[in-house]
């Protein structure tokens, strides 16, 4: 593609590519817009264009912020910024077949070979001035040990202003106290920094609609279990941001509400089905051939959609996210997570759980063995694969094909 090849010359030759990719998102955020994709149902094209639109903001907005998957975006929404993920940037600019180029450039700054291809994408582009500075970054220690290197490589070369929160791994009323200290001590600096002011009541609105959110997730996470929707694993993949950093928005609300009509209306769940586990490979052909738009095959989603599905405190808005970071059960050991997967697979009753494990990511590729044993106790077929689902070139099409195949073979 011609667009793709100019903005790979723009980085190679070291010239600034962000107006091409500001362009770029700006004209797919209009035809998703105007040509929606009459074969995803209502919901999805809805998805398809608030994704494009926050992504849009992310990337081109003088108040964007970078944050992690489980960073407090709440608290940032009602500061009036728009947060924008990593992994979101990453799997954006793999769809533009620019992942290689950056990857090549976030190496050749002394970033690890090993190191996940998400993080280096997007640090790639971040060193590349593909991205326009955001006015700061803020992670947790949740979930992704890649989150405080890449973040504090970030902060240092780009001489940025970083909040980095320290989530303790257990729930307790000292991990609470030692969690709203940093949360506080971040509020104030951000005040700070931008001369804005936390609005807590406006705070106390996005909590609420969250829980108003999580519900609707947890009644499509029943729904998923006798229906069957047309799905791409591009759009489970978009789910993250109404799941995660935009829980809590009007369009988040909007979309699960959407979703959870459509489910209804639904056909009835057949053939096999299947429920992936960590992340989706969007780009890796044996994958988009089995599982995009099919008949045969059923996806029932992620789990990292339905990660934390429990109601938090209204009234308190800095103790309600507290709250939510630390009762994540994907925060903690694994027997904690495990836990959490059992119970989706007991409501989803799946034919079987794929884990893609995702080139240098060190917690998947460590509980995967874990994983087997445990998932194949309740007597459902498990496998991993490990695939790079953002350097493409990275991924053999023959033998990924084999074990996918080998492992749809035992699933009935
Ligand atoms: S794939 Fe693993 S290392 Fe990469 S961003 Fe996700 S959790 Fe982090």
């Amino acid at each position: 593609m011609l667009y793709s090849r100019l903005l790979n010359s723009l980085i190679r030759n070291n010239k600034n590519g962000y107006w091409l990719l500001k362009s770029g998102i700006l004209i797919g955020k209009n035809y998703v817009k105007y040509f929606p994709d009459k074969r995803l149902p209502r919901s999805f094209q809805y998805l398809h264009k608030i994704v494009f639109d926050w992504t849009y903001k992310g990337i081109a907005s003088k108040s964007s912020v970078w944050v992690n998957l489980f960073a407090p975006s709440e608290i940032l929404l009602a500061f009036g910024f728009n947060p924008i993920f990593v992994e979101a940037i990453s799997a954006f600019l793999s769809g533009l077949d620019v992942e290689d180029e950056l990857i090549l450039r976030a190496e050749s700054q002394g970033i690890s070979e090993s190191f996940c291809t998400f993080h280096k994408a997007f640090l790639g582009a971040a060193i590349s001035n593909l991205l326009k500075k955001p006015k700061f970054l803020v992670a947790t220690s949740s979930i992704c040990d890649a989150n405080l290197n890449t973040f504090r490589f970030l902060s240092e070369t780009l001489k940025l202003p970083f909040f980095f929160l320290d989530v303790p791994s257990e729930d307790s009323k000292e991990a609470r106290q030692y969690l709203k200290a940093q949360l506080s001590s971040m509020i104030k600096s951000i005040e700070k920094l931008t001369g804005r002011k936390l609005n807590l009541d406006y705070l106390a609105k996005i909590i609420k609609k969250e829980n108003a959110t999580r519900k609707l997730i947890k009644e499509s996470l029943k729904l998923r279990a006798t229906k069957n929707i047309k799905t791409t694993l591009t759009f489970e993949m978009f789910m993250l941001y109404p799941s995660h950093v935009f829980c809590g928005t009007d369009q988040a609300l909007r979309f699960y509400q959407m979703f959870v009509d459509d489910l209804k209306n639904s056909e009835e769940r057949d053939g096999k089905s299947i429920f992936f586990i960590h992340t989706l490979p969007i780009f890796e052909e044996n994958f988009k051939e089995y599982f995009n738009f099919s008949n045969k095959i059923n996806v029932l989603g992620m789990d990292l959609n339905f990660d934390f599905l429990e109601e938090i405190n209204e009234q308190d808005p800095i103790e309600a996210i507290c709250e939510k970071l630390l009762k994540n059960p994907y925060n903690g050991d694994f027997k904690r997570r495990f836990e959490h997967i059992k119970t989706l697979i007991e409501v989803l009753k799946p034919d079987g759980v794929l884990q893609i494990c995702q080139m240098g990511c060190k917690q998947s590729i460590g509980c995967s063995m874990l994983l087997k044993s445990n998932v194949e106790t309740l007597g459902i077929p498990f496998t991993s694969i490990d695939v790079d689902c953002v350097n493409k070139k990275n991924n053999s099409k023959g033998q990924i094909r084999t074990r996918l195949e080998a492992f749809l073979e035992r699933v009935k």
